[in-house]
């Protein structure tokens, strides 16, 4: 004859497992939730994220970037390229300025070669695209992007700072 297992049996009569899984679901109903509600919420950035890529001007509008190439030189993946030439007051300023978003690495090097601070990488990392040929970026939309997040990346570089 069959031994009845009277613990189990009392623990499936009193729904044990049962209400310890609602009790475990209750408890992280009213826990704070870890998730975020993306694109509506995002959590914080570093200062120092490695997102897209800008190109800054000075307050007066002048841009800062003096075609040294010493970013095309250093990346890495080879993605810069810029065509250079004086302007009529002698000073030297890029008439082509290139990055191939699909070989950049995101190293930040380019960034980091620049004497002026004009090539940066931004906080923004909401840039994907449909096709390659939107990820080819030329002086006109660094530039823009330069203009669209000054304020977050002279506050990022600002913050950054006592650690460099
Ligand atoms: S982040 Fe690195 S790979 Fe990308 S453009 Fe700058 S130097 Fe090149
Ligand atoms: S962005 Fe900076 S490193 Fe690159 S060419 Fe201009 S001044 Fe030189």
């Amino acid at each position: 004859m069959t031994q009845i297992d009277w613990t189990r049996a009392t623990k499936y009569f009193l729904m044990v497992d049962f209400l310890k899984g609602f009790g475990l679901g209750m408890k992280y109903f009213f826990a704070p939730k870890p998730t975020l509600n993306y694109p509506h919420e995002k959590g914080p950035l570093s200062p120092r994220f490695r997102g897209e890529h800008a190109l800054r001007r000075y307050a007066d509008g002048e841009e800062r970037c003096i075609a040294c190439k010493l970013c095309e030189a250093i990346c890495p993946a080879q993605a810069i390229t810029i065509d250079a030439e004086a302007r009529d007051d002698g000073s030297r300023r890029t008439t082509r300025y290139d990055i191939d978003m699909t070989k950049c690495i995101y190293c930040g090097f380019c960034q980091e070669a620049c004497p002026v601070e004009a090539i940066v990488e931004g906080p923004n990392f909401e840039f994907a695209t449909e096709t390659r040929e939107e990820l080819f970026y030329n002086k006109d939309r660094l530039l823009q992007n330069g203009e669209r997040w000054e304020v977050e990346i002279a506050r990022n570089l600002e913050m950054d700072a006592p650690y460099r």
